[in-house]
């Protein structure tokens, strides 16, 4: 256990709060959380999926468990427009198991942020500027601790102290996301509940599954991913990208590659209820140096195709709390930590980029494809089998 330790965490999103989580765990007397978002950090409404197996783990290792909402996948059917096909949902491919739980962003942090002792203390509105190592341990803005965890997503201060130079890498294709309540989509009674849709088109695919509302109802999630049109460069940090050229390209994929179905769940979802992310990839040569940590997106980002983003967040604060625990010291805990979640990152980035090739940058003839063929192209794209997120070791 770290006992008689100071831990600062920056960040107080999913991974800070879990992080703060594996630090109260694993014995530091006095833990602070800075968030640079004041209040209540504000949701963007849509989905995160999380593997069963994935799930199994983080609920025994105290990371998740059944009281927060979640919504029940049990298979994935492969779509592809075929104006003969008799359903509005279009031909399906092929069918196989898919074991996930799928949350609301929005409650899923809320109730972490729950979870996170009252003994912490957690600051919103308080953005660290500067992380100083000293011979004694890291000053944040001159306030000293005895190691800090970063946990401050893809443009981490933390991780420009620890690992200078790592900077995110644009993939040069986009994601275009949103989420509509099902109650308001016509025949939504067509298309099951436990189904996770890939709509495949020409130069792209589009994720489909239900998430949890707000009031016990369901809201439909979507993540459509394809290349921007030619010229498209992107903007500054900050910068609007809902651009009207951007809208438009969604629009025309929308009408003439999407099975009506589907086309009529894009169509439906309100402008104020996108919005539109570049993909990243990245991954820091190390997770930890003598004291810094860093979890979550500041430690690496593989693009979404991998369905382990929070997850690789969770189990981050999973292995950084055993580290914890197991070891005498702070900087005997990192150094176990880093060496369990290094090699971590790289597969699950290195899976992100040949998903990517696959789903988006070198799409098949969709259309000709048989039930193996299909098989197959999914066990060459997934050849780590780290889909979901890689297993956590057994202790
Ligand atoms: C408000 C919000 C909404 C999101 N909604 C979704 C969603 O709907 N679906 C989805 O799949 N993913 C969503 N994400 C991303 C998702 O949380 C992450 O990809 C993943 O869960 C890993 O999270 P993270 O905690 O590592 O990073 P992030 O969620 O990016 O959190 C980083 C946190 O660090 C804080 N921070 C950054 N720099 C500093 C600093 N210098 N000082 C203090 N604080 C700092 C930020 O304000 C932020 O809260 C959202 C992220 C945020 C912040």
């Amino acid at each position: 256990m770290i006992k008689k330790s100071r831990v600062a965490v920056v960040g107080g999103s999913i991974a800070g709060c879990a992080a703060a989580l594996a630090a109260h765990r694993g014995g530091a007397d006095e833990i602070t959380v800075y968030e640079r978002a004041d209040g209540r950090l504000a949701a963007r409404g849509v989905g995160v999926a999380v593997h069963g197996v994935r799930y199994a783990e983080l609920a025994a290792a105290g990371f998740l468990d059944a009281d927060i909402p979640w919504v029940g996948l049990s298979h994935r059917t492969w779509y592809v427009r075929d104006d003969s096909a008799p359903s509005p949902l279009g031909r399906p491919l092929t069918e196989s198991q898919f074991d996930f739980r799928t949350y609301n962003w929005g409650p899923l942090w809320r109730e972490l942020r729950t979870r996170v002792p009252e003994s912490v203390d957690f600051r919103t509105g308080s953005a660290v500027k500067q992380v100083q190592l000293t011979s004694r341990g890291v000053e944040l803005d001159g306030e000293p601790y005895d190691l800090a965890i970063g946990a401050d997503g893809i443009r981490s201060l933390v991780r420009t102290a620890a690992c200078p130079g790592v900077e995110p890498e644009y993939a040069g294709y986009l994601a275009w996301r949103g989420a509509y309540p099902e109650s308001e989509l016509p025949d939504a009674h067509l298309w099951p509940k436990d189904q996770c849709a890939y709509v495949v088109f020409d130069g792209g695919h589009i994720v489909i599954y239900r998430i949890p509302d707000d009031t016990g109802g369901h809201r439909v999630n979507w993540v459509f991913y394809t290349v921007p049109p030619p010229g498209f460069t992107l903007p500054a940090e900050g910068g609007r990208l809902l651009t009207a050229e951007l809208a438009g390209r969604l629009a025309e994929i929308t009408a003439h590659q999407l099975p009506p179905f589907f086309r009529a769940l894009i169509e439906a979802t309100p402008e104020r209820e996108r919005f539109v992310q570049p993909l990243y990839d990245f991954t820091a040569p190390q997770y930890a140096t003598d004291r810094l940590a860093l979890v979550g997106d500041a430690a690496t980002v593989a693009r979404p195709h991998t369905g382990a983003g929070a997850v690789k967040a969770l189990q981050d604060a999973t292995a950084l709390q055993s580290a914890f625990v197991a070891a005498g010291t702070g900087s005997a805990a990192l150094a176990a930590y880093g060496a369990e979640r290094t090699p971590v990152g790289r597969t699950m980035v290195d899976l992100g980029r040949s998903l990517g090739r696959a789903l988006v940058q070198e799409t098949p003839d969709w259309g000709s494809m048989s039930r193996d063929d299909l098989a197959a192209f999914w066990r060459r794209a997934d050849g780590s089998g780290a889909f979901g997120g890689s297993r956590l070791p057994r202790d």
